[in-house]
């Protein structure tokens, strides 16, 4: 660093701090392009429900092809879009989307439950909750049908604003999951703090330790005791799901059911189901 090398308190801009801000730039303006040229589109991957395994809901992920970057993750541009500011336009885009894929299943006979990722600038979005209402009414969807997800840390920025938002949004008969349980800077306080329906287990508690079993037990039971649902996150394994199975775990996602796919895909499935 500049100091090691003596020169006081010189200000030293290490070529890989250039390389990663150029990489956000580029990200930050293809982003901004890709709203126009269609280059973003919703996939949704299963809820499962683990005792009768069938389908009871799907959560929308944000897919972004471009012609220059190819495939980027939602990881590497949701991170750019909240920095940039495109994230309150993005996440309409997204709500927008879910709502009229919500209502094209409903119209082909095919409901099926929309869970909806919220960022933490949604949240802090002055109009969100008339985004969410308008949204709804625009396409016709009973508010039962969409569910928002948010992240312990993202609610808790504003502990109260956050609390008062997701009321009110529960208020127009949405229903709220909370993302990543347990792997931030979370509290268990958060759990009766917030009006919360269901609880999404982080993947991280069902990778393989010698108390995996014992902890995921105790935190379920924890979590129906608060009377909320748990859906756990990232079953990759035959025997993560049958411990789901053992402790009463009420739904699951991951790859040991399907992966995200598009919404002809899920509904293909749907109708051959
Ligand atoms: P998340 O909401 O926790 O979504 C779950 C992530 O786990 C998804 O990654 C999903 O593809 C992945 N996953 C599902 N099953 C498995 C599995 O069995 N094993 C493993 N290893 N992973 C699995 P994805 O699609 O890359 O999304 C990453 C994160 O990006 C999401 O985490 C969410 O926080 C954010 N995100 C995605 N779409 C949106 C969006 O529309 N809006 C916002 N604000 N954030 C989004
Ligand atoms: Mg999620
Ligand atoms: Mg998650
Ligand atoms: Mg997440």
């Amino acid at each position: 660093s500049a100091k090691a090398q003596g020169r006081g308190n010189a200000v030293f801009f290490e070529p890989s701090m250039g390389q990663e801000m150029a990489e956000r730039v580029l990200l930050a303006e293809r982003l901004r392009m890709a709203l126009g040229y269609g280059g973003l589109q919703l996939h949704y991957q299963p809820q499962v429900d683990v005792k009768t395994a069938r389908v009871v809901g799907v959560e929308a992920l944000l897919r972004w092809s471009d012609p220059v970057l190819g495939n980027v993750s939602p990881g590497r541009f949701i991170p750019v879009a909240e920095a940039s500011g495109q994230i309150v336009a993005l996440g309409n885009y997204v709500l927008d989307a879910a709502c009229r894929q919500i209502a094209a299943w409903f119209q082909a006979g095919t409901p099926l439950r929309v869970a909806v990722n919220l960022s933490a600038h949604q949240l802090r979005q002055v109009n969100l909750v008339e985004q969410v209402r308008s949204c709804l009414q625009q396409h016709e969807v009973p508010p039962q049908w969409l569910e928002l997800e948010v992240t312990e840390s993202q609610a808790m920025i504003d502990p109260d604003q956050g609390r008062q938002v997701l009321a009110d949004l529960a208020a127009l008969g949405v229903t709220i999951a909370l993302d990543d349980f347990g792997t931030g800077h979370s509290s268990l306080a958060y759990l009766q703090y917030l009006p919360l329906q269901r609880v999404k287990l982080g993947r991280e508690f069902l990778l393989p330790s010698p108390s995996r079993d014992r902890l995921v037990e105790g935190i379920v039971h924890m979590v129906h005791a608060l009377d909320l649902d748990v859906v756990a996150e990232g079953v990759e394994q035959p025997d993560q799901l049958q411990l789901l199975r053992d402790v009463d775990c009420e739904c699951f996602q991951g790859w040991l059911h399907s992966r995200a796919m598009s919404a002809d895909q899920i509904q293909a499935w749907l109708v051959a189901a």
